[in-house]
């Protein structure tokens, strides 16, 4: 029976076989360098098989196809006189995303690429579909304006079952070649909108240490790809990242929403300062600036907690020493997809704070070399 769902939904328990194909000069045939270097990833018992060439077959996502596009897209950005933006953490709903809306804002903002993650909708993983490849399909119409990222690990896919959200990330890195993982949600208090509405049961507390983030750890270091974490700032929770980081050196960590602090109460360490060790101890520990401007305020606490601008000289000064350590990121989700114009103001507002020319290298170079390992 086909894990598939017929749309490219993976229910997540069996491992993929899968034919590499890539479209050359209109053609289709297996590529003999994509073979060489897909190969490589895959594990013996997942090479395809001559029953495999039967299943649909899906082309994994290859940077050196994708490139051009990309390139010219940021390069249309700058010649307009605007400066490109790669948004590396923005999520949605496969279920209610209108993809040429979210195109259409993105040119006029001058996002050159949204780094764009699935947040697999409650409904779905009930019916049994923890994972979605939708995300892939957004990149394939929108080759210019997406870097396919892995599915996010929030609610209630990887709260509510993880091994089988991690089985299928794996299978689905494998298989699409996903060059970074989504935003796993560790330590994540309810949202700001989700307190409004009243949805309080995104409290998540899983242990940075424990053996489900161990894996992700190690899915990070074996494909040599990034991925993302929300972890609330608290002293408590500073030792066990540390450890983390230690123990998986090669892991690619980018650590979202730089100061972003909620109870200033529970957190008296992190600081410029901290994090500037941080970046020279762990060299592959990265920070993305999904902020808020500064009148932003968290209502269980009623404290602004957008701490960047209570301290942005310190800020600055630090993301000047180590611009490539520093991302730009919307942090677009599903219930405020239609706002990527208001929150680019947002961000442009902090890019604005950064000399040149590290405000070029936070907008876009950062994000490029550590995705495509490449400098611009
Ligand atoms: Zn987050």
């Amino acid at each position: 029976m086909s894990a598939f769902d017929g749309r490219g939904g993976y229910d997540g328990t069996t491992p993929v076989n899968t034919t590499v194909f890539v479209t050359f000069y209109g053609e289709k045939m297996i590529s003999p360098m994509h073979r060489r270097i897909f190969l490589k990833w895959l594990p013996t018992a997942a090479l395809p098989t001559a029953s495999s060439s039967m299943a649909q077959t899906y082309e994994p996502f290859d940077f050196v196809m994708a490139r051009s596009a990309f390139i010219d897209r940021i390069e249309k950005i700058r010649r307009s006189g605007a400066l490109p933006i790669i948004d590396v953490e923005s999520s949605y709903n496969p279920l209610e995303i209108n993809l040429d809306s979210l195109t259409a804002s993105m040119d006029r903002a001058g996002i050159a690429l949204m780094c764009l993650s699935v947040d697999q909708p409650g409904k779905l993983v009930n019916q049994g579909q923890i994972w979605s490849d939708h995300a892939i399909d957004a990149y394939r119409k929108y080759p210019s304006h997406f870097i396919p990222t892995g599915n996010g690990g929030n609610h209630p896919a990887w709260t509510k079952f993880p091994e089988r959200f991690l089985d299928a990330q794996e299978n689905k890195l494998l298989e699409h070649r996903y060059p970074m993982m989504g935003e796993f949600e560790v330590r994540h208090y309810p949202s700001p909108r989700q307190i409004q509405r009243g949805e309080l049961f995104r409290d998540v507390d899983f242990a940075m240490d424990g053996p489900l983030m161990e894996r992700v750890f190690s899915l990070s270091e074996k494909y040599s790809i990034p991925f993302q974490i929300h972890y609330e700032i608290e002293d408590r929770l500073l030792d066990p990242l540390e450890r983390m980081l230690t123990k998986f050196p090669k892991a690619k960590v980018i650590w979202c929403h730089l100061a972003q602090i909620r109870y200033q109460q529970r957190s008296s360490r992190y600081s410029p300062s901290m994090i500037g060790d941080w970046l020279e101890k762990y060299p592959n520990l990265y920070i993305d600036t999904a902020f808020a401007d500064f009148m932003s305020t968290y209502q269980p606490s009623g404290e602004r907690h957008a701490r960047f601008w209570n301290n942005s000289k310190d800020w600055v000064e630090l993301i000047s020493s180590k611009p490539y350590r520093f991302l730009a990121a919307l942090d677009i989700g599903g219930d405020r997809v239609n706002r990527v114009e208001e929150w680019t103001g947002t961000l442009r507002k902090f890019l604005g704070t950064l000399p040149q020319p590290t405000r070029e290298i936070v907008a876009y170079k950062a994000a490029w070399r550590l995705l495509f390992n490449e400098v611009l």
